[in-house]
């Protein structure tokens, strides 16, 4: 990064302690911490602009309306949407495949299947069971390759059928960093005629995400992950399959006309909105993809996959810590155990006393850790405002943990 010191002054948490130590925060999958100038644009929405959106003709109304509707358009740019209306906004990824999944699924007929992988977090694995199990579907998921880090693109091939209706895939893995290939795969599952649904929850603020080049039917992402507000998301969805879905969700906003047997639906985007949305994180949204337009998205990977090589390189010169995911061009996360007694559990438990935090467990991806063989791992992941010494840090209080431990 040009000015790292100028990238941290805008993260009041950085400069915090854990104890004695500073911190260093190597949580960046679970959660990327949040600038100033975000944090602001809610404080002044909740100051100055606190009315309710599309139902009011009075000036707060109008501002706050005005603000959602402009990060509406401000998304479609950053993801490179053809239209607005096909930005719906939701509490995050999970709820956007919940969406997918309980409306798409609606309108499909028992036997037919829906492909998803071993690789997927929980929230892109239980929704296709719940809508499964109520229209009789089958969920069968791609296996990794033998390399236990990439998917197997021939195992796909042959999943992929004439009952396909749906492949729904991460872009990046939460775990092992990998990066899929996700035209190859949307490809794949058009020419069979299935839609495909990425999961970009952690590809947002890590790559530039075209939904257009992917060529996908519906995009999923938080803003928590892409230093932004907590509980508001997105779902992009290709507008003839949205307009022949039914609403997921029913209330106000999503309605053009209500009788008391019947309703008639609103247009798109707003059919699938019901109730008060989350105004000012939405409005903050705007100043998040602002923030990291600014910063530059392919200056935030060259600088995490640069913080990436120089612990992994480390990391590979320490006899009895087992890393998990060696693909190539992987994204930066470093998920690994340590010896044969340690569990992840324990490992996090000394890397937070020395102020580093990572996150241990199945990270939402049990099935991935049955095929690892294991229950869970410690996870370190970089974001934009990581230094090359925090890294060194971390790579040193590894060989510490691994003194204690006679490894
Ligand atoms: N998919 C992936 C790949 C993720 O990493 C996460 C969050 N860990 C999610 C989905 C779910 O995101 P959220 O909890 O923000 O809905």
């Amino acid at each position: 990064m040009t000015d790292i010191d100028a990238i941290r002054a805008q993260f009041p948490a950085l400069a915090r302690n854990i104890g004695d130590a500073p911190l260093i925060y190597l949580d960046n999958t679970a959660t990327t911490q949040t600038p100033r100038e975000v944090v602001d644009a809610i404080t002044d929405a909740y100051y100055h602009r606190k009315a309710n959106v599309h139902r009011g003709v009075h000036t707060l109304s109008q501002e706050a309306t005005d603000a959602m509707e402009a990060t509406r358009r401000a998304v479609r740019d950053f993801i490179n949407a053809p239209s607005a209306e096909e930005i719906i906004f939701t509490r995050g990824t999970t709820e956007a495949i919940n969406l997918v999944a309980a409306s798409y699924c609606s309108l499909l007929s028992p036997g037919d299947e829906i492909v998803i992988t071993v690789m997927e977090h929980h929230s892109n694995i239980v929704p296709w069971q719940l809508a499964a199990q109520r229209h009789g579907l089958r969920l069968r998921a791609v296996p990794l390759a033998a390399d236990l880090s990439t998917l197997d693109l021939d195992a796909l091939a042959g999943m992929i059928g004439e009952r396909t209706r749906i492949v729904a895939f991460t872009a990046v893995s939460n775990v092992l960093g990998t990066v899929n290939p996700v035209r190859r795969i949307v490809d794949m599952a058009h020419a069979a005629g299935a839609v495909a649904l990425v999961d970009a929850a952690q590809a947002i603020a890590h790559q530039s995400v075209d939904v257009q080049a992917w060529d996908a039917d519906f995009v999923a992402f938080s803003a928590h992950k892409m230093y932004g507000p907590t509980g508001v998301g997105v779902l992009y969805g290709r507008r003839e399959l949205l307009e022949k879905m039914p609403p997921y969700q029913g209330g106000g906003e999503m309605i053009a006309h209500v009788d008391i047997e019947r309703s008639t639906w609103a247009d798109l985007p707003f059919k699938f909105e019901a109730g008060t949305p989350d105004f000012i994180g939405l409005a903050a949204l705007h100043t998040t993809i602002q923030w990291l337009t600014r910063t530059g998205l392919q200056a935030i990977a060259d600088h995490e996959h640069m913080l990436l090589r120089r612990a992994t390189d480390a990391i590979l010169d320490m006899p009895g810590i087992q890393l998990y995911g060696d693909a190539p061009g992987k994204c930066a996360i470093i998920s690994f155990l340590m010896g044969p007694r340690a569990s992840a559990y324990d490992i996090g438990l000394l890397l937070d006393q020395m102020g580093i935090a990572v996150r241990t467990g199945h990270h939402c991806a049990q099935p991935l850790m049955h095929v690892l063989g294991v229950t869970g791992v410690v996870r370190a992941s970089f974001a934009a405002y990581n230094t090359e010494a925090e890294a060194d840090a971390f790579v040193g209080a590894l060989a510490r943990i691994r003194r204690m431990l006679r490894l």
